[in-house]
């Protein structure tokens, strides 16, 4: 690849482009997050997608989930959350959403994604999410519309195997992003980040370490994400500055981490920025 098909993030440009609130601020000013993940399988997801959402910088998180134990586990945990059942479009003030992470598959699930995809608004899909999703409708979108695949998530969209990503990841992010529409941010050991536009270079991110490789870090990294969209940073931006967050997070949190230690060092990784 060209050098200029590439480009990383400097501390420099992610200390430009984090949401800092001023005297004019109030919480919906600083955007709203909503976040539709877990369910009565994994409601786990559903507490670390808050979590990231909470620490990545927006004013307020909603979230959105049928199920009632989930909700009160999610509350529990953050009482800071709003909580919201039913239709997407009946959900306030929300400026982006982050929808996926242990959703199941069941028809509900599926029905939860497709009814968020027709939002005008930044949605960012993780996880469960991107198997539930109909690519023609993420293809219609105006809104933007941020994907976070690992490896595996990424060749199922593309219809190849697993290793044949690995071997061209680069090659593969910019065809899911091609295939979608949508800027793509592929995880691994390094981070990719492919805009819908491609003449923009790809975003490497390196911040991270293999602590990260532990189950619900991802979940993390979504509600995170979502939430810099609705502090209105754009899709690539939010993404790449997202992942770079995540990563620097890792390093400040004492190995060996949980996802949920990632959440919490989000702050330190935040202060080492600015
Ligand atoms: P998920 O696969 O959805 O659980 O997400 C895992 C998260 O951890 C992503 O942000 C990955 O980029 C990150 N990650 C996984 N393995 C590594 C690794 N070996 N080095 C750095 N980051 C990693
Ligand atoms: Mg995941």
């Amino acid at each position: 690849p060209r050098a200029a098909d590439m480009e990383a993030l400097q501390h420099a440009d992610v200390a430009r482009l984090l949401p800092r609130p001023g005297a004019e601020s109030d919480k919906y000013r600083r955007g709203v997050v909503g976040v539709a993940a877990g369910s009565g399988t994994y409601p786990g997801a559903a507490v670390l997608a808050v979590a990231g959402a909470l620490r990545g910088g927006a004013g307020a998180v909603r979230y959105l989930g049928e199920s009632e134990s989930v909700r009160e586990q999610v509350i529990r945990r953050f009482p800071e959350t709003l909580l919201t059942q039913g239709p997407v479009r009946r959900a306030g003030r929300v400026q982006a959403w982050a929808v996926g992470s242990g959703l199941g598959d069941g028809s509900a699930a599926r029905e939860l994604v497709a009814d968020v995809l027709t939002a005008d608004l930044p949605v960012l899909v993780d996880a469960d999410g991107l198997r539930l999703m109909d690519v023609s409708a993420v293809r219609e979108r105006t809104a933007p519309t941020v994907l976070t695949p690992h490896a595996g998530e990424a060749a199922a969209l593309l219809g190849r195997g697993r290793e044949e990503v690995e071997a061209a990841r680069l090659a593969s992010v910019r065809e899911l992003a091609e295939l979608t529409g949508a800027t793509v941010l592929l995880k691994g050991s390094t981070t990719l980040v492919a805009d819908a536009d491609r003449t923009k270079p790809v975003r490497v991110n390196a911040t991270g370490t293999g602590w990260l490789a532990t189950a619900g870090s991802g979940d993390v990294l979504s509600g995170a994400v979502g939430s810099l969209l609705a502090a209105g940073l754009d899709a690539l931006d939010a993404a790449s500055v997202g992942a770079y967050l995540h990563g620097l997070a890792a390093r400040h949190a004492a190995p060996p981490l949980t996802a949920m230690d990632v959440a919490h060092a989000l702050p330190h990784a935040w202060q080492s920025v600015t």
